[in-house]
């Protein structure tokens, strides 16, 4: 059966259109869905029962059982759940003081291969459902028992893999009579799927795009990231400036720093020549040590000259002031863990 969590409220209309139910019958089911958020047909009182058993015999809820809890000295939680036919996803709700975040998995496992990467480890298994994602958002709600203000598509899985649930995912979260999460406090981060670039910049959201770029030439790239073979950072940049064009909204540029890998100044400089007439920001991002892997965090002292360095070259750039890193906060970590202690 579908997940009731699967459909906007547009295709939800229609359908209720189509199988005779008026439509503002949607408004009430989206009421219980995203405000009310219960997790039952039967207490939603004020549908009349031809309704009601309609929803009861062709939709379901998913519910996500939560594995494990771990929460970091920052305050930082992450969430191991178990799906329905038994996987497992992971989500990350940071605290900052503009409040709370959350980083949520799109996909069971990962096709990508990222060689730095704990998800990586593990092969796409499947899509995630729009459901399943919707629901990471709702149950982190209830489990730290705030609002969630604001969703980055950045934990398991590639965003654009999984395009069109993406899709339908962020006007979910972004209706009004959903979650009601303004477009700029979402973000869809991707591993740079340059088809699908061009795909989102057509739809014209007003959602920011991230792209993992991690090195500043194909060859230190290639190493990283095998999709590169396929997706040339050239290729990328291209589509980057496309997406510029018909966004008018600037695109954050992902950089894990790694020691002796993408951390040198050669690389930095690099970089500066790369992106110096894009319209980008930079985040680079301490590396989280991944078992499995020889890559190693770049030295704190070589994390401040890199940004020294892009700083002096006139690039709008930040490093992240590290969350969880107690705890198995990088994507992928916990589950890969569980899974190996299966
Ligand atoms: S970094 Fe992202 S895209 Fe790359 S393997 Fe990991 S989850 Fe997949």
């Amino acid at each position: 059966m579908n997940l009731i969590h699967n459909y906007t409220f547009e295709d939800l209309q229609e359908i209720l259109l189509e199988n005779g139910f008026k439509k503002y019958r949607t408004s009430q089911i989206w009421d219980w869905l995203y405000d009310k958020k219960i997790n039952s047909f039967e207490l939603m009182k004020n549908l009349p029962s031809d309704l009601l058993t309609y929803l009861k015999t062709n939709y379901t809820f998913e519910s996500l059982e939560l594995v494990e809890r771990q929460t970091s000295k920052d305050g930082t939680e992450k969430f191991l759940y178990k799906l329905r036919d038994g996987n497992l996803i992971e989500s990350v709700v940071m605290r900052h003081h503009y409040g709370n975040s959350i980083c949520i998995s799109t996909q069971i496992g990962c096709n990508i291969g990222c060689s730095f990467c704990a998800s990586g480890q593990i092969k796409r298994v499947r899509n995630l459902e729009v459901g399943e994602m919707v629901l990471q958002v709702l149950e982190s709600e209830r489990l730290i028992g705030e609002k969630i203000d604001s969703v980055v598509l950045m934990g398991i899985g590639e965003p654009f893999d999984n395009f069109d649930n993406v899709i339908k995912l962020l006007k979910i979260l972004n209706h009004q009579k959903g979650l009601n999460i303004g477009a700029r406090k979402l973000t869809v981060s991707t591993s740079g799927i340059v088809p699908r670039i061009y795909d989102f910049a057509d739809l014209k959201l007003q959602v920011n795009l991230a792209i993992s770029l991690h090195a500043p030439t194909d060859d230190v790239r290639n190493k990283l990231m095998k999709i590169n073979r396929i997706y040339s950072i050239a290729k990328i940049i291209e589509a980057l400036k496309y997406y510029l064009e018909q966004t008018n909204r600037r695109v954050t540029i992902e950089y894990i720093l790694i020691e002796d890998v993408n951390d040198r100044e050669i690389d930095a400089l690099n970089l500066i020549e790369l992106l110096k007439d894009v319209n980008v920001y930079i985040n680079l991002i301490p590396y989280n040590k991944v078992l499995g892997t020889n890559y190693e965090r770049s030295p704190e002292k070589n994390q401040k000259k890199f940004l020294h360095i892009l700083k002096r070259g006139g690039l709008d750039v930040t490093l992240r002031k590290e969350q969880g890193h107690d705890i198995d906060a990088a994507c992928g970590q916990l589950r890969s863990k569980t899974e190996k202690n299966k």
